[in-house]
């Protein structure tokens, strides 16, 4: 019998398909720098190659794993020797733009960025948004259902999506290409795509849904002196910006100390408060709504309701708060470092945060736990290192992580998804009714198990 990397180049030609030799030269993923590795590696230019690509596959019991930018944090994308990958760098499309209906349908290999840039220069945003931007692409956005900084206001990306394109494993092309806001004829297929990180179909083109660009942007770095402090401050922002606030970005102390530490961001205020948040406000009345913004961040430094604050006063000096947001590279000179994305009830975040560092350095006394998140939606992402080197250090980080989450009804996973990393901790979230439901729905959609095995689920 030919080997499956002489099969794919019959049917898809040598231009489509890379042997192992040329996959080596790719990385695994931004996280893990080594070679890729695979049976083969194919770029098909459409949907129908991709269908018969699956097709062949199928026959043959052939796993493959589909990649977007290779930006996820949970080993969602991870290969062997035996894996076919799939990139879709070949179908980057933007094909189509609706300024009216203020939809945007594109290939699922354009890289968000490129979609942001497309449908801002007609005047619409599209608001789903993360520090990945330059690299993850739409397909994989749908695939993991991310998240990132503007879901307070815009929702994940399962509210962006109106329709898409997949292809199911045996190479069956499900059209779900719908551009309408309302469509209840019957079960809503696109959801069974967004989110199951590539183990149901391959998504190839998604409808999304755009909005009118905001022609005002306010955004403030502000100092707060306890988490009272900061939730009491989301709260008056939501109460007096008329539903403006479109990002409300919370940093720990220690976090914001680490990445302003010489050499790294420079820091726009005073390094010793407990916390920091990076906050944006979108609106349509340049003038006025810059004078209530600076009316209401005035008022809150008045009261004491926030110790300090700085409004950018250039794209710049915005970056350049962002960025002590988005760009955590300071944390990452310690190995190893784990990251969590726990997503609780904005109430409970104190107290959890304050058990997991106590349960953290009391078996590790020299380690740390820095904290960013997305707090208004309960999200937060945790930077766990030990301190010190030892066998099993990410399990037992998982097990004071996590314990401390499953009496108060969290969740593992707010928008990373569970990849292979956290798939043996899908039961803390999920019920075993839940998880038996899920292998039900892969059995059907997919009964050789060929698409991304082993990612979210156990195999078999
Ligand atoms: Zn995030």
């Amino acid at each position: 019998m030919s080997s499956i990397l002489e099969v794919l180049t019959a049917a898809l030609g040598t231009d489509a398909v890379l042997p192992p030799e040329r996959v080596a030269d790719r990385v695994n993923s931004y996280w893990d720098p080594s070679p890729m590795r695979a049976a083969a590696l194919v770029r098909p230019r459409s949907t129908a190659e991709l269908s018969r690509l699956l097709q062949i596959c199928h026959e043959r019991g052939q796993p493959v794993v589909t990649q977007g930018g290779l930006t996820g944090c949970v080993e969602g994308a991870t290969t062997d020797t035996s894996s076919v990958v799939i990139s879709l760098e070949r179908m980057t499309a933007i094909e189509d733009i609706d300024p009216v209906g203020r939809t945007a349908t594109v290939q699922a290999g354009v890289v968000l960025q490129r979609l942001q840039e497309a449908v801002r220069e007609q005047g619409l945003m599209f608001p789903v948004d993360l520090g990945a931007r330059g690299s993850c692409t739409v397909g994989g956005n749908v695939a993991t259902n991310a998240g990132g900084i503007n879901v307070i206001r815009y929702g994940m990306m399962r509210s962006r999506v109106l329709g898409l394109e997949a292809v199911l494993a045996d190479g069956t092309v499900i059209s779900s290409m719908n551009h309408m806001l309302k469509n209840n004829a019957g079960y809503d297929l696109k959801q069974l795509f967004i989110g199951s990180e590539g183990t149901l179909g391959v998504v190839t083109r998604v409808v999304v849904r755009l909005e009118e660009l905001p022609v005002s942007r306010n955004t403030a770095m502000v100092a707060l002196a306890s988490f009272g402090h900061v939730t009491g401050l989301l709260k008056r922002l939501q109460q007096s910006l008329g539903g403006q606030l479109s990002a409300y970005e919370v940093m720990w102390g220690d976090y914001f100390r680490e990445v302003t530490a010489p050499g790294w961001h420079r820091a726009p205020m005073e390094r010793e408060h407990a916390y920091y948040v990076v906050l944006e406000a979108e609106g349509a009345n340049p003038e006025a709504d810059r004078e209530q913004f600076e009316a209401v961040m005035a008022q809150a430094l008045e009261e004491g309701l926030v110790a300090d604050a700085v409004i950018p006063q250039s794209d710049t000096e915005r970056r350049a708060l962002w960025e002590i947001r988005e760009n955590f590279s300071a944390l990452y000179q310690r190995k190893p470092i784990f990251l969590y994305d726990v997503s609780l009830p904005i109430r409970e975040m104190e107290q959890y945060i304050t058990t997991v560092q106590g349960r953290l350095t009391q078996r590790w006394p020299k380690s740390r736990c820095d904290v960013i998140g997305h707090i208004g939606d309960g999200n937060l992402h945790l930077f766990v290192h030990p301190g010190c080197e030892g066998e099993g250090q990410h399990e037992q980080s998982d097990a004071e992580v996590y314990a401390p989450l499953e009496p108060i009804g969290g969740s593992i996973s707010a928008e990373h998804g569970i990849g292979t990393e956290k798939r043996g901790k899908l039961g803390i979230s999920r019920s075993a009714d839940e998880i038996a439901l899920m292998h039900l729905l892969k059995r059907s959609l997919d009964p050789k198990g060929i698409l991304n095995p082993g990612k979210v689920l156990e195999l078999g």
